[in-house]
């Protein structure tokens, strides 16, 4: 009999896979059940329009063995078969074969977890058997064929004995090494286990005889019972109907699937059909996992394709502000031999990833409505996520993200939607308020503050370090800006009020300017206050792209290596308050004390914004030359 060379790309796939030191070789398993499933489908197919073809749906199924003396697996399926023709194609070449994309991953490194991660085909088997036989008779045809292989030195085929249609897989696994028990193959239990994991939701029985023993009270040997059992569960829950599922159905599944003692906050079941086709369930689970703000976290969905479990966790699916979610897409448009590489550049799987981010924004804001107090729940865990995905993605997840955001406010303590926040907005109010502040005393604590409650406006605050900066991303909330109660210029007054403000001002501009001129290495400007109410000082920032509150937050970062960012900040002086006056009088008769003043003043300023002082001894000595 002729022995045939495999092609030079399936040698070279051959040769990774006989020699492979994957970890995961059980995957070979997943393999051929979901060639079998396919095979099945094929005739399936027939079926519905043939009756000649003379089966049912329930008379498909896909039957294992194990020989524990010949230490054989077998793999049967009552599928399409095999012509003599199809043998050779399809196990001797690779070219049809979605392995193909596997070699063109390869060729960019030798990443040998893609083994693992996606299907890898047939030749798998070979990282367990040193030799396999393909039994298969073709569905129409009344002759059937073996291939032979034991992957080194190419393949056989021969006409063979087989009564019924479909294909017979044999594995004849390799020893026994200190690294590696490939007899855990003919161990029933452990096959049970492997059809679990990774073929679970194939839709056809995955049949095996299971060994039962029952031992007995007395000292009678155990019996042995023997039955066939079907390991797999065929359907998975995301593809049953939602009205034939409970609650607690869905949060059995989640708390099983996921590990999580906790039942979800809520669940996302959709069913798409058109531009893309899957099913998908999906959780927002109720707490972090321990890891969740640690570099170890991955984020990602199950994916299966047709009931196979393609990849655990597929981060494309996931924007980083959703990556607490959880869950499992399944789409029959995706193919089980895609790879990685590939895979990021799916357009089906973008169209998924697309709908699936709308549907967590939507079923969110619909908690929000429906349950607040889960919301807010939900929303201390992981609302820090929202803001951060804002500022990283320079605006483009505005629209996503915008409503979701939530803040404490002035008005009642409790936290506010942006869209609350416009709807209750005095009618003379043209911007949205927010200060910054270590926490919400702090805040109330600011001289700023005064002035803008008293105008009746309501102020976000804002107490997480990445606040402001994704509120400078947002930019806007419904054409109203936001505005930072420390910013320069609050427009808080009526035309009257600031026609007298620069009056004041000019008359004083030769006092500022000797004030500032006191301290110019710390403020660009003095100048009068026009938000001050009762409080004599404070700081405000002087336009520039970095305000106060963010000079704080950067400067605390430890990646700033040693380098000071500064904002650009202006002295504000109230002119109502007593020390205007005091500050006018030393102008015109000591100077010398009006610098010390002046000092005295931005260290105040600086103390009310919650920075420290650059030079405490000298502050210290400042208030007692005061004292004395
Ligand atoms: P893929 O499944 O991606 O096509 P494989 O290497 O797993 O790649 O299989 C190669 C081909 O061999 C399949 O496309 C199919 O045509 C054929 N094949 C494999 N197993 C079976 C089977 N049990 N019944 C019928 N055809 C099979
Ligand atoms: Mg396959």
């Amino acid at each position: 009999m002729e022995t045939k060379q495999f092609k030079a790309e399936s040698k070279r796939l051959l040769d990774m896979m006989i020699n492979s030191i994957y970890t995961h070789k059980e995957i070979f398993l997943r393999e051929l059940i979901s060639n079998a499933s396919d095979a099945i489908d094929k005739l399936y197919f027939k079926s519905l329009t043939d009756t000649s073809v003379g089966m049912n749906k329930s008379d498909f199924a896909i039957d294992l063995a194990v020989d524990k003396d010949k230490r054989t697996l077998t793999v049967s399926d009552n599928g399409i078969g095999m012509t003599e023709d199809e043998l050779e194609n399809n196990l001797g070449t690779i070219a049809n074969s979605g392995s193909f994309a596997f070699k063109k991953e390869n060729d960019l490194g030798d990443d040998v977890d893609i083994i693992g991660q996606f299907g890898v085909g047939f030749y798998s088997t070979f990282m367990v058997a040193k030799e396999v036989t393909v039994e298969t008779k073709a569905y129409g045809s009344d002759k059937a064929f073996m291939w032979k292989s034991n992957g080194v030195d190419g393949y056989t085929v021969e006409p063979c004995e087989k009564q019924t249609v479909g294909t017979t897989i044999t594995l004849y696994l390799k020893e026994d090494t200190d690294d590696e028990k490939y007899s855990r193959f003919i161990d029933p239990m452990q096959i049970q286990s492997l059809v679990k994991k990774y073929s679970d939701y194939i839709r056809f029985p995955i049949r095996m005889e299971m060994e039962h023993t029952h031992y007995h009270d007395d000292n009678e040997e155990p019996e042995v019972h023997k039955a066939v059992e079907i390991l797999n569960s065929m359907t998975p829950i995301w593809k049953k109907n939602k009205n034939e599922l409970k609650e607690e159905d869905y949060n059995n599944f989640y708390v099983e699937k996921f590990y999580d003692y906790e039942p979800p906050i809520t669940h996302i079941h959709s069913k798409a059909e058109g531009l893309a086709t899957y099913d998908a369930l999906l959780y927002i689970p109720a707490r972090a996992p321990f890891d969740y703000y640690s570099k170890d976290y991955e984020k990602g969905l199950q994916l299966y394709s047709s009931g196979v479990m393609i990849m655990d966790k597929c981060a494309d699916l996931l924007p980083d502000y959703f990556s607490f979610v959880k869950g499992v897409v399944d789409s029959e448009d995706l193919s089980l031999n895609i790879s990685r590489e590939l895979l990021q550049h799916d357009r089906q799987l973008k169209i998924i990833e697309k709908n699936l981010e709308k549907a967590i924004k939507n079923e969110l804001k619909k908690l929000m409505k429906s349950d607040r107090e889960k919301y807010e729940k939900f929303y201390k865990v992981f609302g820090l996520q929202f803001k951060f995905g804002i500022y990283q993605s320079y605006g483009a997840a505005n629209e996503m993200l915008q409503d979701l955001l939530m803040f404490p406010s002035s008005f009642e303590g409790k936290n506010v939607t942006l869209d609350e926040y416009v709807e209750r907005m005095k009618e003379d109010q043209k911007d949205i308020y927010y200060a910054c502040g270590e926490s919400k005393e702090r805040i109330e604590m600011l001289p700023q503050l005064e002035k803008v409650k008293e105008k009746g406006y309501e102020v976000l605050y804002c107490t997480q370090d990445i606040d402001e900066f994704a509120l400078k991303v947002l930019l806007r909330y419904k054409d109203k800006q936001f505005k930072s109660i420390s910013d320069a210029d609050l427009d808080l007054d009526t035309e009257e009020e600031k026609e007298q403000a620069k009056k004041l001002d000019e008359e004083n501009k030769d006092m500022f300017t000797f004030m500032q001129q006191a301290i110019s290495d710390k403020v660009k400007t003095v100048r009068l206050s026009k938000k001050l109410k009762s409080h004599p000082v404070c700081l405000s920032s002087d336009g520039g792209p970095i305000s106060i509150e963010m000079e704080k937050v950067l400067n605390a970062m430890p990646q700033n290596n040693g380098e000071k960012v500064k904002a650009e900040k202006a002295l504000e002086i109230n002119p109502e308050h007593p020390i205007f006056a005091k500050l006018k009088e030393l102008f015109e008769s000591d100077k010398d004390k009006l610098t010390q003043y002046t000092k005295l003043l931005y260290d105040q300023a600086l103390l009310i914004e919650g920075m420290s002082i650059d030079d405490p001894v000298e502050f210290a000595n400042l208030v007692c030359g005061l004292m004395c």
